[in-house]
């Protein structure tokens, strides 16, 4: 189960499921349990790659093979393989020998599941989501513990630090995460603390990834961050569909609230499935129980206007994970000016997806072993829905490695095969803009509408760059959030790397002849 203990134990078997095939690693756990006794069996999160999985990890001391969705004939020779004291190989898609009690996915150096690096996800698919005895065993110490003995130390780790915020969610943003923390904790009056779990972006997996598979570390360093900076409450915000998330979080909130001293109590609050819903200040309008959502003006930011008015540092899961590893002291990692590690989920025609962890100074061509894509891809999608269109991944995983090549940094690769007109594509993502905007103010809400004529245009023979080009700049240098400001990215980088479709749809022509008018 996911709050029993599993490390160490041997002959074992987990199963790694995430929501995705939820019901199916619950069957395959059912067959191991009727089939072989002497074996230690449990549930554990997701290891990040959706397709392999529910994902049979079975291990017997220090050797462990990996099984990608067998059948429930084939759970049942594995564990009783198992029983017999010998790892099962035939039909794995990996071997690795590891040391017996590592707290680590002992992952093989090739192929999807040896892709990336894995720090903060190094305990998913391996540990107990929720069990607090094998979580305070691998640490050692709790960070709510430490920040309760030793705030200072906690504050100083963080504020001398050049981590930069995670994911869009993020009230940070692409910016210092110390700066955040300075702000909060200098602003009079009770602070606040928001874990924005509540990313409704199709392909951002990593929040939800963390929040099912590594619950406990998420929580427990938002918890030590509100007693680093005296708050008095704790918030995570979820996705109303993300059952199985929020089922965890609240167990692993539940956990840390019996075992450490704090009084600071633990709220779990659900979000709509909404994509406007994750942007930072929206997400403290869903907390507040506003129904109508519309983003706040800025300044003054959360971090000294949030919830009800109280200062409220509002980070995602991800930058908490980070935080984590700050906290650690775990030896330095990635580029000097963006330190740390980016969850990256790379999707592959829609069919395949796997989130991985890079190194912020690799490149995101590092990424696509986790997918093993063929050579027809021709394009990718950097950022999530208003991501920017590009056709080299030869990119450092930096924020400003990103941001450089005008790509997003919320943490997605999605591939384009040669079949995608990206003329259409820009189009899809301008129309998503035009009808999930907030409506709150004008740049965004009309230039999402005329950005999608213009578009429409195109295919009418006009194609105006310049009108384009011009809207797009009052679009993001105006917008009030996040939303607007990168809303028509897919546009302009289509324009900048793929202009030769706009003028051949003007012309009547779709290269990839899928287009109505082609
Ligand atoms: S940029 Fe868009 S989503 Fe943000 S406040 Fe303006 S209308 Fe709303």
């Amino acid at each position: 189960m996911v709050d029993e203990r599993i490390i160490g134990e041997t002959p074992a078997v987990r199963v790694a499921t995430g929501s995705e095939n939820h019901h199916d690693g619950r069957e395959l756990l059912h067959e191991a349990n009727e089939s072989e006794t002497s074996v230690t069996t449990a549930e554990v999160g997701s290891v990040g790659h959706i397709d392999l999985e529910p994902l049979v990890v079975a291990t017997v001391e220090g050797k462990t093979a990996f099984f990608s969705r067998p059948s429930t004939e084939r759970m049942e020779t594995i564990t009783r393989t198992l029983g017999e004291g010998t790892v099962p190989t035939d039909g794995a898609v990996a071997v690795v020998e590891h040391d017996p009690e590592t707290a680590r996915l002992p992952t093989p150096e090739t192929g999807p599941l040896g892709t990336g690096v894995r720090r903060v996800l190094g305990g998913c698919g391996w540990l107990a989501p929720t069990s607090i005895e094998e979580y305070t065993d691998v640490r050692g110490e709790r960070f709510t513990d430490r920040a309760e003995d030793d705030p200072e130390s906690v504050r100083t780790h963080v504020m001398t630090s050049d981590l930069r915020g995670r994911g869009r969610g993020d009230a940070s943003g692409d910016a210092s995460v110390a700066a955040e923390w300075t702000t909060v904790y200098e602003t009079a009056d009770d602070p606040v603390v928001v874990v924005n779990g509540n990313e409704p972006d199709e392909h951002a997996d990593s929040d939800r990834l963390l929040l099912e598979s590594a619950p406990l570390l998420v929580v427990d360093v938002a918890l030590a961050s509100a007693v680093a900076l005296g708050a008095t409450d704790v918030v995570i915000y979820t996705n109303e569909t993300e059952q199985i998330a929020r089922e965890r979080t609240r167990k692993a909130a539940a956990a840390l609230d019996d075992v450490t001293d704090t009084e600071i109590p633990i709220r779990i609050i659900t979000g709509p499935d909404e994509y406007k819903a994750g942007e930072p200040t929206m997400a403290l309008e869903a907390i507040e129980g506003n129904h109508r959502i519309e983003a706040r003006r800025r300044p003054p930011g959360p971090n000294e206007h949030g919830v009800d008015g109280r200062p409220t540092l509002v980070h995602t899961p991800r930058t908490f994970a980070q935080l984590g590893q700050i906290l650690n002291g775990t030896g330095p990692v990635g580029a000097s000016a963006d330190p740390g590690t980016r969850l990256v989920t790379v999707v592959n025609d829609d069919t395949t997806a796997a989130t991985v962890e890079l190194s912020t100074d690799a490149t995101l061509e590092a990424a696509l072993s986790a997918v093993e894509p063929d050579s027809g891809w021709s394009g990718a999608c950097v950022g999530g829905v208003f991501g920017g269109l590009t056709r080299s991944l030869d990119v450092p995983a930096s924020a400003s490695g990103l941001r450089s090549a005008r790509l997003g940094t919320n943490g997605v690769v999605e591939l384009l095969d040669k079949s995608t007109c990206m003329v259409a594509l820009a189009g899809e993502r301008a129309t998503f803009a035009k009808e999930m905007n907030c409506g709150r103010c004008v740049p965004c809400r009309e230039g999402s509408k005329q950005l999608v004529d213009l578009l429409h245009r195109v295919y009418d023979g006009e194609y105006k760059d310049g009108r384009l080009r011009e809207l797009v700049r009052i679009m993001r240098t105006t917008s009030l959030c996040g939303f607007g400001r990168d809303a028509a990215r897919p546009v302009t980088t289509a324009i900048e790397e793929f202009e030769t479709e706009f003028t051949a749809h003007a012309k009547g022509h779709c290269p990839t002849g899928i287009c109505n008018r082609s």
